[in-house]
């Protein structure tokens, strides 16, 4: 695929031309439109559709242009649309150095070769004494806690990057989610994270990292991180010199997950960290529903995917195709709620407002969303649930979903008779340690204590279809073979696509409003930052 530059003005034209010329389905083709949708937004040349790219907006445009032909109205801020900003931060090609201080003595560390480091939004040159803290986990209500009796005032954190056990998939999830927020509270001022086991692979991809965060720095999870990176762990025993813990023996306790032990240590860091700024603007597209009743219509469900996908490969060009089309990632989540909103509104009937969000800066951590649940576009209503579809992978025959969050709260009565009542039902999630309930956007309105859902279809484990998902995971997951040269179950999209409005309906006219489960540990919404 060429590398052309394309003007959003060119991208807008060129939308017209790929809706007429998206290859449809033989007629009766079940999920013909969604197919339809998932072409449009996986051609090529909407790059990948990175966030703030013009292939980003040409998808926006459509979304929306589907909203209106719905029946949907505009909810954005302006429209259809939700402009989120955004900073990228990236480091300097020329200047980065990294310097160790052991007693009196200063020694330079490696970029790439020790170290590596991404500019984050507080990244500034910073020399600051180490402290070891374990796997670096607060988790006080849930009887660990890492951090406690350390002082992490001015300090830089090191922690192993490596799961402790013994806490629920949620609970670990949110705790290594919240780490930076509860070191920064402490008093730390960057962090240094270190892997307990595998090879360290330094190559010029790697070494210096760039991020995206939202301009609003009240909402950014990494703020005051000035300086985010990741040791060679066979540095270790010179950092830990002298604190009484020994590096190998930390490598097996982590490997069992048992508690770490934790100390200040007598070295500092030094880093100079020059950094490059851009400004981003990219939108969440929204679109309402609004109910029909007249008290539960201030109840809003959110309905969300996210459109963004990570753009183009940068590196040295390998094959022909330097495309993340993103087909499964997200296109097919986005194609199902612009097929929901038709679906929906054509039925009509909702108590509750139904409001449609296709979030962008998903792939830059969740951004858009976190946005758009700490400072949602509408201008009345409260939102008491969001159901999200992120890469619900129809690969193979629809027997029943995999659904995140369902232990949490009382939604799980929801989707549960609407599985039942298609003869379908819930299967337990075999990856819990991928802890996907706080891996994409229902992430952003769980912690700000709305009861939250997401979907993929289900396997049993041993059986063709796990080969086929976990296959996908690995082969095609963020890999440019995520693209329109898939083997899609057709009818399995489209079995989704009707229990999924069937839900949506089902949470906008049930009798109460969504409850978390009293025992959930996402019960007591934790906002952080
Ligand atoms: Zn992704």
């Amino acid at each position: 695929m060429t590398r052309r530059t394309t003007s959003v003005a060119f991208a807008a034209a060129l939308l017209a031309t790929l809706v007429a010329t998206a290859a449809p389905l033989a007629a009766q083709q079940p999920a013909e439109a969604w197919w339809r949708h998932v072409q449009v937004l996986s051609n090529d040349s909407l790059k990948g559709r990175d966030t703030g790219s013009p292939g980003h907006e040409v998808a926006a445009r459509y979304v929306a242009e589907q909203f209106r032909l719905a029946g949907l109205s505009p909810a954005g801020t302006d429209g259809w649309y939700q402009p989120v900003r955004f900073i990228e931060v990236a480091m300097a090609k020329e200047g980065v150095a990294l310097a160790l201080r052991e007693g009196d003595v200063w020694s330079p560390l490696v970029v790439g070769r020790d170290m590596r480091v991404t500019a984050r939004l507080a990244t500034d040159n910073v020399e600051a004494p180490l402290v070891f803290a374990g796997y670096g986990v607060s988790l006080p209500q849930a009887g660990m806690d890492d951090l406690r009796g350390l002082d992490l005032r001015g300090k830089i954190v090191v922690y192993v990057n490596a799961n402790p056990k013994g806490l629920s998939a949620p609970l670990l999830a949110h705790g290594t989610r919240t780490r930076w927020a509860t070191m920064r509270q402490a008093g730390a001022v960057g962090v240094i994270a270190v892997g307990a086991g595998g090879a360290w692979v330094d190559n010029e991809n790697t070494r210096l990292g760039s991020s995206v965060s939202l301009a609003d720095t009240s909402l950014d999870d990494l703020g005051g991180q000035r300086i985010n990176s990741v040791l060679n762990p066979s540095l270790m025993p010179r950092l830990l010199a002298g604190s009484g813990i020994v590096w190998d023996s930390v490598v097996a306790v982590a490997a069992r997950g048992e508690p770490l032990p934790t100390a200040a240590l007598s070295v500092s860091l030094r880093a100079t960290l020059p950094t490059v700024r851009r400004d981003i603007v990219s939108p969440n597209v929204v679109g309402i529903l609004p109910g029909t009743d007249r008290t539960l219509r201030d109840e809003v469900v959110v309905l969300s995917a996210h459109l963004d996908h990570v753009g183009t490969f940068k590196g040295p060009a390998l094959t022909g195709d330097s495309i993340f089309n993103g087909t499964m990632d997200n296109a097919t989540g986005a194609a199902t709620l612009m097929e929901t909103a038709k679906a929906v509104a054509a039925r009509g009937g909702n108590k509750r407002t139904l409001l449609f969000v296709a979030v962008t800066a998903e792939e830059k951590g969740l951004l858009g969303s976190r946005y758009f649940a700490a400072r949602p576009s509408i201008t009345r209503g409260t939102i008491i649930a969001n159901l999200n579809t992120d890469m619900f992978l129809p690969l193979f025959p629809l027997k029943g979903l995999f659904v995140y969050g369902v232990d949490e709260s009382d939604l799980a009565d929801d989707v549960g008779g609407v599985l039942t009542a298609r003869g379908l039902q819930v299967l337990p999630d075999p990856e819990p340690q991928e802890m996907r309930f706080v891996r994409s956007d229902q992430y952003s309105f769980i912690r700000r204590g709305v009861p939250s859902l997401a979907f993929k279809l289900g396997y049993t484990t041993g059986t063709a279809e796990e080969k086929t998902f976990t296959g996908w995971v690995r082969e095609r997951y963020h890999k440019m073979s995520d693209d329109l040269q898939q083997p899609i179950d057709f009818e399995a999209a489209a079995g989704f696509n009707a229990l999924y409005a069937d839900l949506a309906l089902g949470v906008a006219n049930r009798k109460s409003r969504p409850a978390w489960r009293p025992n959930s540990f996402f019960a007591t919404p934790v906002i952080v930052p």
